[in-house]
């Protein structure tokens, strides 16, 4: 390709080289005029000449007008002299002579004119002034025949001429044929040189249209960059209108993460001094906390001091108010004497007055009652309220938390108010909530407390009714529900001190909704035993139970005790008057095994209260069950509900002569150890300790 030159190029070149034609051109005997046209046009120029020597009557004429030579040697001629304007100057004489012979050629002798006088014969024609000699008139032959002689002459001298000129022609033809032979060999090689010329120049036009094509593409494809670099301008104005938004968040941000470095800066600095603070403070938390357990177990300590120090048997006595429809008792019949401290102390004595109908004065009037008074660690006059009297027995049960067994009786005959005091009243009002769910309550919530010093604590009930001897699950569900399916006691494991009841369902509960529902369920129980056999709740004593087990897992430490709340059974005896029928048999035989088993109660703290080497545990149902939780350092509190109808005196006086009897039996000191189990020494007890 570097070798080709490009067509355009190649054009021009040759027509550089056609200069030297047209100069040689030049050389013809053509006008000057004739030179300045374009190299396409010589062969018209040349077209003439070929005329010329085609037609000899023209060439004759040309010939004559022209001079030979010289004209074209004599090249600087004046522009715009045309030969025209040259030739009839320099051939006027010839022209005249053509035109002579042409007419001579064309015209016929016009005829004589006879009127004109005949002329001298011989002689030239008559002159008349100014004027051509006029015509011979028809006699003077003679005169003719001169003339005639005279224009033969002429025309043979003409003719002399004309040979002439006709060589001089033959001449110059054979120069133009000559000089058309070298015009036709340059003709044939422009002609050549035309040809190249014009494929060069078809070449060059096809070239020149890929090139317009390609152009045509190259501009579409330019257009189209051109919108692309448009399109690529404006997303660059926006790149850079974002680029100058981004620029100046990052310049926020660096400010920020300045600011934000400066502050976590202080921050770090501020957590060293904490964190310096905070080990500083463990430290002290960690003393602290030993301090505090060392007062936890100083307070347990003290509070089963204040406990013992109370009695770890302690003796209630509550008088249910007179209900509707009962015999307001007489004035006097029941006193509550206030206590030493005066009538804002809680009374702690009771006044019975039975009037003996048997006993007469010997004057025949009926004997003065006779006073009977009881003393008791408090007593709770008909208007106690529920709460007044869980406060007194709260205390027993932060010692159950503590890991001393506790158990609260209600003994009492049938309808002195033992349920009413351990369950509560009829409904749903919370003002007569009884023991039970007060205690529970209280648990849960001071185990929630416990929980801050580490304490954990978990619970799990049971609530079961001795009849008869007999053991039955008050939380039996499904198939059992109702059925008396018997239980069995029996130890947890060999060499287990822990006791269970087999069959009965031990239930972990950790809320109050909890133990309602299971209350609820032992309502229902007995209700549906109820009316099986008659009226068999006031007959059997009911059980719950609940193991408290709580761990201190940080230092090792676990404690367990049970917490028993028992509704004894009826304590009323049978009518000896009364005559024994089969009923009445049933009757007695299930009055003795609940004669048997309180006195069994009462036998067993007596035995326990004088450190008797045997207690009579299995003599009951009951006091097998409850062997754990008694004696030793267990705490026992028992309410004695009295009935406040002179109509039950005797009931009543039976029932106080018994926690009388119970309340006797202070146990000056814990036999058995606490059943807090320490299982590593961590804590330390505060100096003051003693
Ligand atoms: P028990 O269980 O000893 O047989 P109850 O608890 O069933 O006796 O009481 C008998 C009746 O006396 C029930 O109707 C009970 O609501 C009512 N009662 C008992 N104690 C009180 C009291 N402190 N206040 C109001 N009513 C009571
Ligand atoms: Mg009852």
């Amino acid at each position: 390709l570097s070798q080709q030159r490009p067509p355009l190029m190649e054009v021009k070149g040759n027509l550089e080289l056609k200069t030297p034609l047209v100069k040689a051109s030049s050389r013809l005997p053509l006008p000057g005029s004739r030179l300045k046209r374009g190299p396409d046009q010589m062969e018209d120029a040349l077209e003439p000449a070929k005329k010329r020597t085609r037609g000899l009557g023209a060439v004759t004429k040309v010939n004559i007008t022209r001079p030979r030579g010289p004209p074209l040697r004599t090249a600087p001629q004046t522009h715009g002299q045309t030969a025209a304007q040259k030739v009839p100057k320099k051939t006027g004489p010839r022209s005249t002579a053509v035109s002579t012979g042409n007419m001579l050629r064309n015209q016929k002798p016009a005829p004589a004119a006879p009127a004109a006088p005949a002329p001298k014969p011989g002689t030239a024609p008559p002159m008349v002034a100014g004027k051509k000699p006029g015509k011979r008139p028809a006699w003077d032959l003679k005169g003719q025949l001169y003339d005639l002689n005279e224009e033969l002459k002429r025309y043979r001298e003409k003719n002399q001429a004309l040979d002439r000129d006709n060589q001089q022609l033959q001449e110059q033809l054979k120069e133009a044929q000559q000089q058309a032979k070298t015009l036709g060999t340059e003709c044939s090689t422009l002609e050549e040189e035309l040809t190249r010329v014009r494929t060069q120049a078809e070449q060059g036009q096809q070239e020149l249209g890929h090139l317009r094509a390609h152009v045509s593409e190259i501009e579409e494809q330019l257009s189209t960059k051109e919108e692309l670099l448009q399109e690529l301008q404006k997303e660059q104005l926006e790149l850079q209108e974002e680029r100058r938004a981004l620029a100046t968040r990052l310049e926020e941000q660096e400010r920020r993460q300045q600011a934000l470095e400066a502050a976590l800066s202080s921050s770090q600095a501020e957590v060293v001094c904490l964190r310096q603070e905070t080990a500083s403070q463990a430290t002290l938390l960690a003393e602290r906390g030993d301090q505090l357990h060392g007062l936890e177990m100083e307070r347990r300590r003290l509070h089963n001091q204040l406990q013992e120090l109370k009695g770890n048997i302690r003796v209630f006595c509550r008088v249910r108010p007179v209900l509707a429809g009962e015999p307001v008792p007489s004035s006097g019949f029941l006193l509550f004497p206030p206590g030493p401290a005066g009538p804002s102390d809680p009374p702690t004595c009771l006044s019975l007055s039975r009037s003996d109908d048997r006993r007469a004065t010997l004057s025949g009037a009926p004997a003065p009652p006779t006073r009977h008074d009881f003393s008791f660690d408090r007593v709770f006059p008909p208007g106690s309220r529920q709460d007044e009297v869980f406060e007194e027995i709260s205390m027993l049960v932060q010692s159950a938390l503590d890991g001393y067994p506790v158990c609260i009786f209600a003994y009492g005959q049938t309808g002195s108010g033992k349920t009413f005091t351990m369950e509560g009243g009829p409904g749903e009002d919370p003002q007569l909530e009884g023991l039970i769910p007060r205690a529970l309550r209280h648990l849960f919530s001071v185990a929630q407390e416990m929980n801050g010093q580490g304490w954990t604590y978990s619970f799990v009930a049971s609530y079961v009714e001795i009849y008869n001897e007999t053991v039955r699950d008050l939380l039996a569900t499904g198939t059992r529900k109702g059925q008396g399916g018997e239980c069995e006691i029996r130890r947890a494991g060999p060499g287990s001190e822990e006791l269970t009841v087999t069959n009965a369902r031990y239930v972990p509960v950790s809320c109050e909704k909890e133990v309602e529902a299971l209350l609820h369920l032992a309502r229902q129980n007995r209700a549906v035993a109820r009316t099986a056999q008659n009226e068999r709740s006031s007959r059997s004593h009911s059980v719950f139970q609940l193991q408290i087990s709580g761990e201190h897992a940080a230092r090792g430490l676990q404690c367990g005790a049970p917490l028993n709340l028992v509704d004894l059974a009826g304590s009323e005896r049978l009518d000896p008057g009364l005559a024994l029928g089969p009923g009445e048999r049933d009757r007695l035989r299930e009055t003795q095994a609940i004669n048997s088993s309180l006195s069994t109660l009462g036998l067993v703290i007596m035995a326990l209260s004088n450190k008797e080497s045997h207690v009579p545990y299995r003599n009951s149902k009951l006091t097998y069950l409850l062997q754990n939780s008694l004696g030793g350092s267990a705490k026992m509190l028992m309410f004695v509900n009295i009935s406040p109808l002179e109509e039950n005196v005797s009931e009543s006086l039976n029932s106080l002569r018994f926690a009388s009897k119970v309340a006797t039996c202070r146990q000056e000191h814990a036999n058995r150890p606490c059943t807090l189990i320490l299982c590593n020494f961590q804590f330390h007890l505060s100096r003051d300790a003693p």
